[in-house]
């Protein structure tokens, strides 16, 4: 546990530093700030970001596991990646717990840990009402976002996701900036997104919400703001459909990811300078025979304690169940009844595939999550295993038979942190940049 502590601790923020230091590797500009008349840096949650002296884009792949970069560099398919790797710096780093899209798509655009910006999954039981709510909505947010500090100080920003469960969260407070999701691109209006008729600016059809070009979609669009807008700072957001519905090296997800790769290509051969990064990794979560490797949570603190006495939240929940089924590796358990929490965390470590059982305040405080907003227990399921609530109510006709591919635990952490350039002397001033992986 010490050794956990200590790698923990090293990790931490470590996607936040991402945006945070690609500005700060990237700009001087001295001069223009002058003649423009912005600021030459701001500050956002107490840190300072220098003014961006070309359009930066970055670039976050959902469920972006290293291991699909790796497979098709190996391929020679990658033609962009390599060279910004290569001239570049790159990092694996290790994203914020949970390793879920909402905690960490609010960390790359805050700058900040979830026990600052408050957003500590998809989905949660709100304490405030009682009610178990998707974490979609800016009033969950407690930090400001880089993106629309920049946007009120004059830059041109654009936000675009694929998936719309980010989408009000990246719009919020973005003054005269364009926004939308993919999923959502035919309902764009000029007043609520900053562009109308989305998929015609885009020059494509509205992509399903469940295929490679609801991502596609989005880089499209970047390409597209790039050329016409000219924007100071752009953040796109994409899918992790493919990632969870094939393993790296399979041939859909190569396909994917050459075209991730080509549109890097022409961002850059814009001008931008492109930075990437992702929220998470993957896993396969499924037995030898295909099925599902699931501990179901519910089902044994209802055999072992009674029914009633608690509940089991799973904070990976969101509309997209035939990316997962509802299912990832953690789960918070809230106690309705007086219960002995040694005795749940004894019956659930002794499970197979159980990593981690944890209280609440020791979990938030190794994991920088805000306590007010987990369970009373947190419990982590490994690698190979994810964590559901009862057989009986488990729905995984969304998943169409495929292997299970999930994500939220401590193994699932893993993304790339790739700038165009080396690092500057800055970044010697924060503390453990790069952040190490020691998983
Ligand atoms: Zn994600
Ligand atoms: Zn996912």
């Amino acid at each position: 546990m010490a050794d956990l502590r200590e790698d923990v601790s090293k990790m931490r923020m470590a996607l936040t530093f991402g945006v945070m230091g690609l500005l700060t590797v990237l700009s001087p500009a001295f001069l223009l700030a002058a003649e423009n008349h912005h600021p030459q840096q701001i500050t956002v949650n107490g840190k300072n970001y220098d003014w961006p002296k070309s359009p930066v884009v970055v670039v976050l792949i959902d469920g972006g596991d290293p291991a699909y970069v790796n497979d098709a560099l190996a391929q020679g398919l990658l033609p962009n990646f390599k060279k910004l790797m290569t001239e570049g710096f790159v990092s694996v780093a290790v994203g914020a717990m949970p390793s879920f899209t909402n905690p960490n798509n609010i960390s790359v655009i805050t700058g900040v840990p979830p026990s600052v910006h408050g957003i500590s999954g998809n989905f949660f039981l709100n304490p405030a009402t009682g009610q178990e709510a998707m974490m979609d909505q800016p009033q969950f947010l407690r930090a400001d976002s880089i993106l629309a500090k920049f946007s009120e100080h004059g830059a041109k920003v654009a936000a675009i996701t694929a998936k719309d469960k980010l989408a009000k969260m990246l719009a919020y407070r973005l003054q005269h900036g364009i926004s939308f999701s993919a999923e959502k691109a035919d309902k764009c209006t000029k007043e609520d997104n900053g562009i109308d008729n989305c998929p015609a600016y885009v020059g494509k059809p509205l992509p399903s919400a469940y295929s490679a070009d609801l991502s596609l979609f989005v880089l499209e669009a970047g390409i597209r703001i790039l050329e016409r807008e000219k924007p100071d700072l752009m953040y796109l957001s994409l899918s992790d459909y493919i990632q969870h519905k094939y393993a790296p090296g399979s041939k859909e997800a190569t396909e994917y990811y050459v075209g991730i790769d080509k549109a890097l290509g022409r961002l850059v051969g814009l001008g931008a300078t492109v930075a990437l990064t992702a929220d998470h990794g993957m896993n396969d979560k499924s037995k030898a025979d295909g099925s599902p490797n699931i501990v179901f949570l519910q089902d044994l603190l209802d055999k072992q304690f009674g029914s009633g006495k608690t509940k089991v939240i799973l904070p990976i929940s969101d509309p997209y169940v035939k990316h997962h089924g509802g299912l990832g590796s953690y789960a918070t358990i809230f106690f309705h009844q007086p219960i002995s929490a040694p005795a749940v965390m004894n019956l659930l470590n002794k499970q197979p595939g159980v990593e981690l059982v944890m209280n609440r305040a020791a979990f938030a405080k190794m994991f920088d999550l805000p306590a007010d907003r987990i369970g009373d227990l947190v419990v982590v399921s490994d690698r190979g295993t994810v964590l559901g609530k009862s057989k009986a109510t488990l729905d995984l006709s969304g998943l169409g038979g495929t292997r299970l591919r999930s994500h939220g635990g401590l193994a699932d952490r893993n993304v790339y942190l790739i700038f165009p350039r080396p690092l500057n002397d800055k970044y010697a001033e924060i503390p453990d940049f790069p952040p190490a992986v020691k998983r």
